[in-house]
């Protein structure tokens, strides 16, 4: 009898077993529908193998479903991706199916003509429709404007039965990109890089590469030349570009699009579900060259897939925490090596990650010198506010104020960077000292003046701002204490009145389409200053833009998880990094209380490797990541009894491990969100220890209750 392993979208650590009926062919990646209980569920045939009888009674599959199969190389991809975050595998494979299960575009309506009628009145105007219309099928408006007549007389020959409607379903069509269309002529390090990784591709095999350049020195240009390389060799290869944010998307798209003469596939959560479908069934069929797209991208069906690009490589948007918690990055490398491709990691501020696996040769190291051209790197200058502090209630010092000055004397852009949304992080009463917090959570609430509210970043509650201090009855005492974006924006609107400002971060631009707005006014040299987070930090090209001014260059560092000091100096250096891109010179200035801290003295003097040495050297002493790896465990409810029942539980049920240690359980930082008390584990381990194998034994020995939600996140990048 033949049995097959199915993946089914529950929340299951395997597949299930069903007996293949009589007569069916099923093959690994076949779409089924299995009963499940009472109800059929769709499900991903894993496995299909023969075995003499079994003494096991299972259930048939039902059906197989016609649906394009998934590729092996995409099952593999989400069994592994499964056991490597010890999430369930059906689940994994639900989210390579999300495309699938988007709806169908809605099909066209033409109207075409019925073979062997004529009209019984045959006007001038009606002549003139079928003449028009011919032996194509068309949209009645389109037919009407084309023959010049009224909407009326095509409906008259629809009603008198010589046309009729007929719908036409939408398929996309993506243009071949043509690696030949309009080439760069490369510099001699962004050649060798390009050449460096087109080997890669042709070797075969898994190859993951290091593409390491300051910003400017033109990654971009190497990686897409390796691209039109992988094309020529392969004009049916396939080639995925990874961005951290969606807002960066829209960039790429239009430089690839000029470099290919078509524009790519695009895919994030951005992008419409008929249009994700309509992706989704071109990369399956291998009718899509290009794709570029979010994380969720790396779970598209691909047939033949040759190169993978993860661009700004340190980013930790690559890290998704709801859901399926997932590294895109790490599982970008998963990928490469199941499918046998080249995968690329580009940055100018690598990961410690990748840079140890760089270092200890494991990835090829493909190194960009200086920025491309006449680009000179900004000059970054810290400006110790000990001794030009702000006057009270501002925060912009006096020396930077002049120089926002001077660069809107010369016509130039100023970036200000400051990663906090809103108008005040803190809401204090001056009568009582009392803080606003969230109702439900560990978190203050956040002043809002564009909205007038008070928010909380974690979970979105808001409230309008109250008249009376909840605590102690006073009126009018409520007082916003430090600086958000919204609040310096205020203060430059009053120090350069004439000076056109604008805000941007993920309150001013909440989508795709606000982002991309806001970033063609900035490189349209629209706006003289912006007012901006992270959101804008990141990868974007504003030719005009030679001040970047970080407002209070201390406020990563002050968190002290585990990557603090690394987050902070990529976040800094990727935001002085969009000074000065173009053919005029860029200088930074770094509002610091703590000159002298080795991040920001690193950040300074532009040595990137005293930072790396520094920071690797302290990772070592603690045998943290990437000297070793870490776990964490965390448990929620709203029953607080419950989550510590099962705390302890897990904490009495460790299993013996050598070289591996586990920390907890505690409090998570925020211990109350959205009413649900929770409580972390954390495990440290050697390289060498099969961490996923313990977490797995470890697991099996406790029941975790229904009521309690426990959530397995491997390599954290969050410890909240
Ligand atoms: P990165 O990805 O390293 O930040 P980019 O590839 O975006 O760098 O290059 C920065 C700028 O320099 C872009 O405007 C790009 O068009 C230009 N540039 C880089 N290399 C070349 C080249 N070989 N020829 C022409 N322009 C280049």
């Amino acid at each position: 009898m033949r049995i097959a392993s199915v993946l089914v979208p529950l929340p299951v650590p395997e597949a299930f077993d069903y007996e293949v009926p009589e007569g069916m062919t099923l093959a690994r990646g076949d779409h089924v529908a299995a009963p499940l209980g009472p109800r059929l569920v769709r499900g991903i045939v894993a496995e299909v193998f023969e075995t003499t009888g079994s003494n096991r009674r299972l259930k048939a599959v039902e059906q197989r479903l016609d649906d394009p199969s998934l590729p092996p190389g995409t099952v593999e991809f989400v069994e592994w991706a499964g056991r490597w975050t010890l999430s369930a595998p059906g689940e994994m494979a639900a989210t390579a199916l999300k495309g699938l299960r988007a709806p169908r575009p809605r099909p066209e309506r033409r109207v075409r003509r019925i073979e062997g009628r004529t009209p019984n009145r045959p006007t001038p105007a009606r002549t003139a429709v079928l003449e028009a219309l011919g032996g194509r099928s068309l949209p009645s408006a389109e037919l009407a404007r084309a023959s010049g007549v009224s909407a009326g007389v095509v409906k008259g020959l629809l009603d008198e039965g010589v046309l009729e409607t007929v719908e036409i379903e939408a398929v996309a069509a993506f243009d071949p990109a043509n690696p030949d269309h309009a080439p760069s002529i490369l510099n001699p390090d962004q050649a060798a890089a390009a050449q460096a990784m087109a080997e890669g591709v042709q070797g075969g095999g898994f190859r993951p590469f290091l593409l390491d350049g300051v910003t400017g020195s033109g990654k971009t240009e190497a990686y897409l030349e390796a691209v039109a390389q992988t094309l020529r060799d392969d004009p049916d290869a396939q080639v995925l570009i990874l961005l951290p944010e969606i807002a960066l998307t829209q960039a790429l798209i239009e430089r690839i699009t000029a470099r290919f003469g078509a524009a790519p596939a695009e895919w994030h959560s951005g992008v419409a579900p008929p249009r994700r479908r309509q992706v989704w069934e071109a990369v399956v069929a291998g009718r899509c060259s290009i794709v570029v797209g979010a994380r969720s991208a790396l779970f598209l069906p691909f047939r033949n897939l040759r190169l993978l690009i993860v661009d700004e490589e340190h980013d930790s948007s690559f890290k998704q925490e709801d859901g399926l918690v997932y590294h895109g990055r790490d599982l970008a490398v998963a990928r490469a090596r199941i499918e046998g491709a080249a995968v690329v990691l580009a940055s100018a501020t690598p990961s410690l990650e990748t840079l140890w696996n760089a270092r200890a040769g494991r990835y090829g190291w493909l190194r960009l010198g200086a920025r491309h051209g006449a680009a000179v790197l900004p000059d970054i200058a810290l400006l110790d506010l000990r001794e030009s502090p702000p006057d009270p209630q501002t925060w912009l010092s006096q020396p930077l104020r002049e120089a926002i000055g001077e660069t809107l004397a010369r016509g130039e852009q100023t970036l200000l960077f400051l990663n906090r949304r809103g108008y005040a992080p803190v809401v204090l009463c001056r009568a009582c000292g009392h803080r606003m917090t969230a109702p439900d959570t560990d978190s203050w609430l956040v002043e809002h003046r564009y909205t007038g509210r008070l928010v909380c970043h974690l979970t979105g509650f808001s409230m309008a701002k109250p008249r009376h201090c909840p605590s102690c009855g006073a009126e009018d005492t409520l007082v916003p204490v430090g600086p958000g974006v919204e609040r310096v924006e205020e203060e430059v609107r009053q120090l350069f009145p004439q000076a056109r400002t604008a805000v941007f971060s993920s309150d001013t631009a909440p989508d795709a389409r606000s982002a991309r707005a806001l970033i063609q006014r900035m490189t349209d040299g629209e706006i003289d200053i912006l007012v901006a987070t992270q959101a804008a930090a990141k990868g974007h090209n504003f030719p005009r833009l030679t001040l970047v001014g970080v407002v209070d260059a201390d406020l990563g560092l002050r968190g002290g998880d585990l990557r603090a000091a690394e987050r902070t100096y990529q976040l800094l250096a990727q935001a002085t990094g969009r000074a000065g891109r173009a053919d005029r010179p860029g200088r930074a200035i770094l509002q610091t209380w703590t000159p002298e801290h080795p991040v920001l003295q690193a950040l300074a003097a532009g040595d990137r490797d005293a930072f790396v040495e520094a920071e690797m050297a302290e990772r070592e002493a603690g045998s943290l990541p990437p000297y070793g790896r870490l776990a964490a465990l965390i448990l929620s409810s709203e029953n607080a009894a419950a989550v510590e029942k099962t705390a302890a539980e897990l904490a009495q049920a460790i299993p013996n491990a050598e070289r591996l240690e586990v920390y907890g359980p505690a409090d998570a930082p925020l211990a109350l969100v959205r009413g649900r008390r929770r409580k972390r584990l954390l495990v440290r381990a050697d390289r060498d220890v099969d961490l996923q194998g313990f977490l797995r034994a470890w697991l099996a020995r406790v029941k975790v209750p229904g009521s309690v939600r426990l959530t397995v996140d491997v390599d954290p990048y969050s410890f909240l």
